[in-house]
């Protein structure tokens, strides 16, 4: 087990190139740690990997000692085993004294030290073995993230500071499309892409590299005196460096676990990758009588979250064809753990996508699930490949023969028959198991009644009798009139579900909450020209016209009628139209990119204060958030005379606001 932890660190820590997922590396970690413990006379040797940090410095760099170690973080994974970790502190104290603490994301990068002699930025170094690192001072220097000297007055000697040198998540996104069009190798993940960076033989490669830094800690230090974490960011703040803004000090370590939930739930908020919290206790008397065992600290620890990737085997990659009549391909796993979860099936892409990562049938797979979205068939694991064949689109639409096109500049394959019954049959099953949430009816209801010709639209499903379930094999009076009055249920969901439900080309989640607040009521909606569908949140001309065409389309507007007929909602209630709260009344514009928030994220934590979000820029505009590279809407706000805010405002302006995508009291759908 040894052999394997170091020869996975070397890859992982060296070549920027890991061998297995980070879960794997942990589960051996930890299983290695407890045998360790359960045998402490077997001799366990000074270079075993829980006695060392990270992995000795590469030979292609200058090695330079830090001042000071770098440690590395001990971690926990269970409330349990949080308190477990805080009972031990307030232990080794050995007093009643009060402990606190600073709880900090954990940014998924490469840990940096800087050293900076009377102000100015002299040195920079990767972690290496937390003892001696790798000389990157010049590429790191190419990071407007970390300042080129102290602000202020009366720079310390020498100070070394504590960061960590990430890509963020858009940044990362945009490298891997320059890539694949340069039909290079594309990035497995965003600590590989900036830890690649930062250790390139070409600072000018690094230069180009979308980066930046967090800073949260300093080594050694001449004459500056913390007493805590907490006054540590602060000062690291004013001196000119970027510390995370959602860093907060808790004096419960209840309340500490409470919000490392909180962040797991919120973290795809995030435009950088988070594996975690770090807590640390505040005071630094408290930190230095706790001390460190092996390079790790006794006074921090890492909470991390249930693994989001595993690996498993491909059996087999399927072909759905959507609501839209795109195929999309699909991995059959063999079950494995995820997140907690069990998986067993997977999303892939598209034709291109599977080959250019390679993933074939029977191969070790990685899976990864990210927040509540469906899991993804990430790329094959390891590189001994079982699966021989590339994989190939079927020519024919396996549902009704057609045959498949691709259309030119697109990537998907497409089934061309809009009387394809994919389309139906997807759209009715999104129907019954994400936008009206039917208890008891599943996708397997749906496709046998379908097969059995007793459903082919969404008004079907209400004119289901109690006679002709029983007819069907496996119910009983008794499951039939439970499935009956399910789907009598699903009338009262309110209308924004049924907006998402009916299928209306690019109407998400978040459009169809919109549309429902804007119109109140469908026959609003259905006389609706494109200019007035433009008018609500967040929809640009195209996808106005072509929502408005929706609505004018006859066939459309039958379903729509019929399903009015059948009693279902077509009218926004209150709770849909308003949503009340401290912001009530307000309207803000957004614009530019922010560091904290995803778009999305920003104008839901707004909305869901009750602040309405808005595309243009008026008199009635609140103010105007503005992030970096703002666009025009900056301008306008001087312009006009509208207050400019920046995103430490809109921080302020939605805190407390709860981890959310949706707005109003109306829970977002289920995703399948
Ligand atoms: P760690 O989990 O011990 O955490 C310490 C690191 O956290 C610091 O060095 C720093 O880089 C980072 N960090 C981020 N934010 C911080 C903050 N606010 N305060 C303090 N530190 C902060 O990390 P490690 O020692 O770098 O290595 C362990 C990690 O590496 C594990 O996640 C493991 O899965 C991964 N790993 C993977 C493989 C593989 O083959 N996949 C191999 C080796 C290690």
């Amino acid at each position: 087990m040894r052999e394997l932890l170091k020869r996975y660190g070397y890859a992982y820590h060296v070549l920027d190139d890991p061998e297995v997922p980070d879960a794997e590396y942990d589960r051996l970690f930890d299983e290695l740690l407890e045998l360790e413990s359960d045998l402490p006379d077997s001799g366990i040797p000074p270079d075993s990997p829980t006695h060392r940090v990270g992995a000795p410095p590469s030979e292609g760099f200058k090695k330079v000692a830090h001042l000071t170690p770098m440690g590395s973080l001990d971690k926990v994974t269970t409330d349990d085993a949080l308190q477990k970790w805080a009972d031990d502190v307030r232990k080794r104290l050995d007093s009643d004294e009060p402990v606190a603490y600073v709880l900090e994301p954990k940014i998924d990068g490469l840990a940096v030290s800087l050293l900076y002699e009377h102000g100015l930025y002299v040195r920079g170094a990767t972690r290496g073995d937390g003892l001696r690192g790798e000389d990157v001072t010049v590429n790191l220097r190419t990071i407007d993230a970390i300042p080129l000297s102290l602000r202020g007055d009366d720079p310390p000697a020498a100070l070394e500071v504590r960061g960590e040198v990430y890509m963020p998540l858009s940044g990362f996104r945009k490298l891997n499309e320059r890539l694949v069009e340069e039909s290079k190798k594309p990035t497995p993940n965003p600590r590989n892409a900036a830890a690649g960076s930062v250790r390139q033989k070409n600072s000018q490669v690094t230069r180009g590299m979308p980066l930046s830094n967090w800073a949260y800690g300093t080594g050694h230090r001449d004459g500056v005196v913390f007493e805590s974490q907490w006054e540590q960011l602060g000062w690291l703040r004013e001196r000119g460096f970027r510390t995370n803004p959602f860093a907060e000090r808790l004096e419960s370590i209840e309340e500490v676990a409470e919000r490392c939930r909180d962040w797991e739930r919120r973290r795809a908020e995030l435009d950088y990758e988070i594996d975690g919290i770090v807590i640390k206790v505040d005071s630094l008397d408290q930190q230095s009588r706790l001390g460190a065992l092996h390079g790790r600290p006794r006074w921090a620890r890492a909470f991390k979250w249930a693994p989001m990737t595993a690996q498993t085997t491909l059996e087999k990659i399927a072909i759905r064809v959507g609501r839209t009549g795109a195929l999309n391909p699909w991995g059959v796993l063999e079950p494995v753990e995820v997140g907690g979860v069990t998986v067993s099936r997977a999303t892939l892409h598209n034709e291109e996508d599977i080959n250019r990562k390679q993933i074939r049938e029977g191969d070790l797979v990685i899976v990864q699930r990210a927040g509540d979205v469906i899991p993804q068939v990430v790329g094959p694991a390891g590189k001994h490949r079982k699966g021989t064949k590339e994989f190939r689109m079927p020519s024919h639409c396996p549902l009704c023969g057609a045959e498949v096109v691709k259309p030119e500049g697109e990537v998907m394959h497409r089934c061309p028959n809009r009387a394809c019954p994919s389309r139906g049959l997807e759209t009715l099953i999104n129907w019954v198991t994400a936008a009206m949430d039917i208890e008891g009816v599943g996708e397997q209801f749906v496709r046998r009644l379908w097969e059995l010709g007793l459903l082919r639209s969404m008004p079907d499903l209400y004119r289901l009798t109690l006679e002709k379930l029983l007819e069907l094999d496996g119910f009983q009076e008794r499951s039939a009139t439970k499935v009956l009055s399910a789907i009598e249920l699903s009338r009262e969901q309110p209308f924004s579900r049924v907006l998402f439900g009916l299928n209306i080309p690019d109407v998400g989640w978040v459009t169809a909450q919109n549309l429902a607040r804007h119109f109140g009521t469908v026959a609003r909606l259905l006389d609706a020209s494109q200019e007035e569908v433009q008018e609500v949140d967040g929809i640009g001309p195209d996808r106005a016209e072509s929502i408005a065409e929706w609505f004018a389309d006859e066939q459309n507007r039958t379903l729509v009628q019929e399903l009015q007929e059948l009693g279902l909602t077509f009218e926004a209630r209150e709770a849909e139209r308003r949503v009340e709260g401290p912001l009530s009344g307000t309207q803000y514009v957004l614009t530019g990119t922010l560091e904290g928030f995803t778009r999305e994220g920003a104008a839901a934590a707004l909305a869901s204060l009750g602040a309405k979000v808005s595309d243009n820029v008026s008199k009635k505009t609140t103010g105007v958030i503005v992030g970096e590279n703002p666009g025009s809407k900056a301008a306008k706000a001087e312009k006009v005379g509208v207050p400019v805010l920046s995103e430490a405002d809109l921080q302020e302006l939605v805190k407390g606001a709860p981890a959310t995508t949706h707005v109003g009291n109306v829970p977002p759908p289920r995703r399948r």
